[in-house]
């Protein structure tokens, strides 16, 4: 009692800051009146006040209160106990105090998961995505089945947040990504996430990297590239989405998205422009041709006029990116998701799938179509094709890749998974990764999947799904891994503009030191 006391009576002695006597550390005065302070202790049931200081000095107290004034002396910010509340919060340690889940609703209106991380820092939230050409190999999107959303409730994974992985992750460290995902790996149990759901482990993975960029006090995409171990945080080329057709939309066209890719930016916000430019004057073609009706806009914001056929989808492209004036600046990517339209039986592809009972005039073997995109490239400035052929027809894909006519990404090929992507490596099938964080289900594997395919001398598009939420963390994955290349859809729809319109946002705040990848290194940024 003694020892505390005489402690308490010496710090307040101590001089309040005068800010005259620079150089040298000074200590301000702390402590409550007495009769206050024994408020306190009896508030905390300690009946000695040998206890009470046992208890400041086990949280070191004094000296968290202690910095968190000097700070506020020295910095002199516009609201200083704000400020001091945010150190002391920050001092207070990183780790999880509640993990929770909730089931919301994605841009086509089904169920899907969204998280929240708790730390002493405040609540970090994420939601997942949902694609409507998903590849066989994904990681287990984990439904209700039943009548219920079309047996697309998450309510099972939802429960699987909040009664399992929640819990078993109380008080670990959110900075620690590798650990939070491999404890939720291993609760699950099985390759694919079947067990928990790769949307519930996922939602929480994401949000607990917010969490964690908020306790290192940088942006996510800074924690990101740190924990990815590169260095260079570059902005990427935007593949806008303009034309649909395949599973997303109800015309005749077979290929699935018809992109267009302004590598001839010298700015992520002109390449903004490019896209927006591009974007309305093919709207008003598409008007002209095909009436206004076909205006209209599909899952991911591109037109879906009633075009015939796919060459006619890559024309009207080439007008609108005249039309804008942009030839030579904006280039073409198509994903063509050509498992959609394969049968594996007669090994065929047939660009006519959409219309039942079809002559069977379409129909394309694996090397007619090797052909068939060998000539559009030729002819159209094509630089990019996603899933030419089936997820599984990897002969017909090393032999495309191997002709160098565009850059050919795996999406439902590789499924971002490990696996695949070391097979692809191997059998030089493909050389980019589509980078799709629900494909494997956390944030640790994914940055494991983009490293494997940088050091492979490949390139990284990062992408978000048909199916999405207001959620922004793709715009700054894209940053921090510098995939080079991120497609989320046209310029048009909220939950598609949210992720550019993020990357504005960054793009504003890295200033001079914003660096977009441009036409010198979308294809391939290696890690430094
Ligand atoms: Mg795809």
């Amino acid at each position: 009692m003694q020892e505390a006391e005489s402690s308490l009576r010496t710090a307040s002695r101590r001089p309040l800051a005068s800010g005259r006597a620079p150089g040298r550390r000074r200590s301000y005065l702390l402590l409550s009146p007495r009769d206050r302070r024994l408020t306190t202790l009896d508030a905390l049931s300690l009946d000695r006040p040998s206890q009470a200081q046992d208890f400041l000095d086990q949280y070191q107290i004094k000296e968290h209160v202690e910095n968190a004034i000097n700070a506020v002396v020295q910095d002199k910010p516009a609201n200083p106990l704000a400020a001091m509340a945010d150190a002391l919060k920050a001092a207070g340690g990183a780790s999880i105090t509640k993990v929770t889940a909730r089931q919301i609703f994605d841009s086509r209106g089904n169920p899907t998961v969204e998280a929240d991380v708790v730390t002493a820092l405040g609540t970090f939230t994420a939601a997942v995505p949902s694609g409507a050409s998903t590849g066989i190999h994904e990681a287990c999107e984990l439904r209700d089945g039943g009548s219920a959303y079309m047996g697309k409730g998450v309510l099972k994974a939802v429960a699987n947040v909040n009664d399992t992985l929640g819990p078993a992750l109380m008080g670990m460290d959110p900075t620690d990504q590798e650990a939070i995902d491999a404890k939720m790996i291993e609760i699950d149990g099985t390759p694919n996430k079947a067990n928990m759901g790769a949307n519930a482990i996922l939602a929480v993975s994401l949000a607990a990297c917010r969490a964690g960029a908020a306790h290192k006090n940088v942006p996510l995409y800074k924690h990101i590239s740190e924990l990815s171990g590169n260095s260079k945080m570059i902005l990427p080329v935007p593949a806008f989405n303009i034309i649909n057709g395949g599973m997303h939309a109800g015309n005749a066209l077979a290929f699935q998205e018809f992109m267009i890719m302004p590598t001839g930016a010298s700015s992520f916000s002109e390449a903004m422009k490019m896209g927006s430019e591009v974007y309305h004057n093919l709207k008003s073609i598409i008007k002209g041709k095909y009436g206004l009706d076909a205006c209209n806009v599909g899952d991911e914001g591109g037109f879906a006029p009633g075009i015939q056929s796919n060459e006619e989808g890559v024309q009207l492209v080439v007008e609108a990116i005249e039309k804008a004036g942009y030839t030579g600046k904006v280039k073409i990517a198509m994903d063509c998701a050509a498992s959609e339209f394969y049968d594996g039986e007669s090994k065929t592809y047939d660009l006519a799938f959409k219309a039942k009972d079809n002559d069977g005039s379409q129909k394309k073997t694996g090397a007619e179509m090797k052909a068939f995109y060998e000539d559009l490239a030729s002819k159209y400035p094509i630089i990019s094709i996603e899933d030419p052929f089936d997820q599984d027809d990897w002969d017909s894909y090393a032999q495309l890749t191997a002709e160098g006519v565009a850059q050919i990404v795996g999406d439902d090929l590789l499924c971002t998974n490990p696996v695949r992507v070391e097979k692809s490596i191997g059998m030089k099938a493909c050389d980019a990764l589509l980078l799709k964080v629900n494909q494997i289900g956390s944030v640790t594997e994914s940055i494991k999947a983009v490293n494997m395919s940088k050091q492979a001398g490949w390139g990284v598009m990062t992408s978000h799904r048909s199916g999405e939420t207001e959620d922004t963390f793709i715009a700054d994955l894209a940053v921090g891994l510098s995939t080079g290349q991120i497609k989320t859809g046209a310029p048009c729809r909220s939950e598609r503009l949210s992720k550019y319109n993020q990357l504005l946002r960054i793009e504003a705040e890295l200033g001079d030191k914003a660096v977009y990848a441009g036409e010198a290194m979308w294809r391939h940024i290696k890690n430094e």
